[in-house]
């Protein structure tokens, strides 16, 4: 691996969510450490640490000694710039939908303005909708339509291969002169949107989830700097108080 090779892995996180089978986490960390990744982070995992884990890393196992636990998706992807869940169902119209090769392209891109997570979801149950809300885009590994469901470990392999292949034809040398707006800032901003668009009485109270879901879709395509969310918070913070008068 070059320099430039390495570069983008250490911006990259697997993040694995609610993970039930402790031999499912230990799979993935042996093949992340296939292909060269090697942050592993798990949120609420049922049982971790756990020597059926351990096993199953077949010498992975440092993967697993350095993994950061979280209580939830958010505080795991706060500080990333760019976060893209994975979906085992090819519908998921409310959110921009990634093929193997164009998500490692865009994650190997986004490691040049800051953290990138990558997110897997439950094995029964996947990613929530608001899990999905965190991430900008969704990837789904084309499978047979009647049969869609790839064992965890399986999907991470597929896709920290397609990373790595595409990191050894495109390797980014990160450069950030201003850092995109992290997970956590948009989370603010959407808040703050969200409460002057009530007080505009432009939200429906009813449905505000439609409305907020496409905000989502559109900043998170836009993909903002932090100065640009901070002009966008004063604009609402100006709007609130023209509201309030
Ligand atoms: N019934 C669940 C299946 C979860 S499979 C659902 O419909 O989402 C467990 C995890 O493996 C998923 O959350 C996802 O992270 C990954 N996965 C499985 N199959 C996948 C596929 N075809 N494309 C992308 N990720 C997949």
């Amino acid at each position: 691996m070059s320099t430039a090779d390495t570069q983008w892995r250490t911006r990259l996180r697997v993040v694995l969510v609610g993970t039930t089978h402790p031999g499912n986490i230990g799979a993935a960390a042996r093949a992340m450490k296939t292909m060269g990744l090697e942050r592993l982070y798990l949120v609420s995992p049922e049982r971790f640490p756990c020597a059926e884990a351990t096993a199953r890393a077949a010498g992975a196992d440092d993967l697993l000694a350095a993994a950061v636990c979280c209580d939830s998706l958010a505080e795991a992807v706060s500080d990333c710039a760019w976060a893209v869940g994975t979906s085992a169902r090819s519908r998921h119209i409310a959110w921009p939908t990634l093929d193997p090769e164009g998500c490692a392209r865009q994650a190997i891109a986004g490691t040049a303005d800051g953290e990138v997570a990558l997110v897997f979801g439950r094995e029964r149950s996947g990613l929530s909708n608001a899990e999905l809300d965190l991430c900008q885009a969704v990837v789904h590994i084309p499978t047979n339509p009647a049969f869609s469901s790839l064992n965890l470990a399986s999907a991470v392999q597929i896709l920290a291969y397609e990373l790595s292949r595409a990191g050894a034809r495109e390797p980014v040398a990160p450069t950030v002169e201003e850092p995109a707006a992290s997970v956590e800032e948009m989370e603010r901003f959407y808040v703050h949107l969200e409460e002057a668009l009530r007080s505009i009485g432009y939200l429906d109270p009813r449905a505000p989830k439609l409305l907020m879901r496409r905000m989502r879709r559109l900043y998170g395509r836009a993909r903002p700097l932090e100065s640009e969310v901070s002009i966008l918070r004063g604009i609402l913070s100006a709007t609130l108080a023209q509201s309030s008068r």
